[in-house]
């Protein structure tokens, strides 16, 4: 039997579509400005006005010596500046509470774009998102980190591993938590499962980078893998 799309003229599907975008306009996230044709999440006017970090994985940058001390790293950076109540806060509370991923896969690959022409990441061979506790995926219907990780890893043309890394241990929001607190909060929060991490160069990824607690924790979890190396790429940088 043909599909119900294939009995209906493609110009009346065309002209529902125009008739929906005068209706539920596609908007800008920082200016609320209706999208271009072409355009997609920000106008080109945001676009251009983007808090990059320009932070690159070949020089020492200031996400870099979160960790020095702390872990071994191999190269760590962020795409923008997080400020509140700016465009990178609309977007990410987009991203994380009002289910647009397509946020996340959307600065994956703009992010991915700058991190393949860095030589110090050429030779990773998987992207791994930070893992939520499967209830709370379950709870917000998906991984925001794994949508970041989708569209790094397409245009790294690398893979994404999502069942490796696990977090183990189920918290609430920790985000009016101290630093120190935060840090006991996530510790001991991740297990790595399986042995396909061995040997690899892998790409952690995650949305925002604060005190750098989660990282860390991740990072004590993947350091039992024997030969790992790890760097980290986050979409934000809380300053
Ligand atoms: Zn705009």
């Amino acid at each position: 039997m043909p599909s119900l799309t294939t009995l209906i003229p493609k110009k009346w599907i065309t002209l529902f579509n125009n008739i929906n975008n005068v209706l539920l306009p596609r908007v800008c996230f920082g200016c609320t400005t209706p999208l271009s044709r072409g355009e997609d999440v920000l106008c080109t006017v945001c676009r251009h006005e983007f808090p990059l970090t320009h932070y690159n994985f070949s020089e020492e940058n200031a996400v870099d010596t979160i960790f020095y001390g702390r872990v071994p790293i191999q190269k760590a950076a962020s795409f923008v500046f997080f400020t509140k109540r700016g465009i990178v806060q609309n977007l990410l509370h987009g991203l994380k509470y009002k289910n647009q991923e397509h946020i996340g896969s959307f600065f994956g690959a703009w992010c991915g774009a700058i991190l393949e022409n860095d030589i110090g990441l050429h030779t990773v061979e998987v992207v791994i998102p930070v893992p939520l506790h499967p209830k709370k995926e379950k709870k917000r219907g998906y991984n925001q980190s794994y949508h970041i990780a989708l569209g790094i890893a397409e245009v790294m043309n690398v893979a994404v591993d999502k069942r490796s890394l696990r977090r183990v241990v189920y918290k609430g929001s920790q985000t009016q938590l101290s630093r120190e607190k935060r840090w006991e909060n996530v510790a001991d929060n991740f297990k790595v499962k399986g042995a396909s991490l061995t040997g690899k160069h892998v790409l952690l990824v995650d949305d925002v980078l604060t005190t750098g607690a989660t990282i860390e924790a991740c990072y004590n979890a993947l350091k039992e893998v024997e030969g790992i190396r790890v760097s980290v790429a986050t979409l934000a940088r809380a300053q």
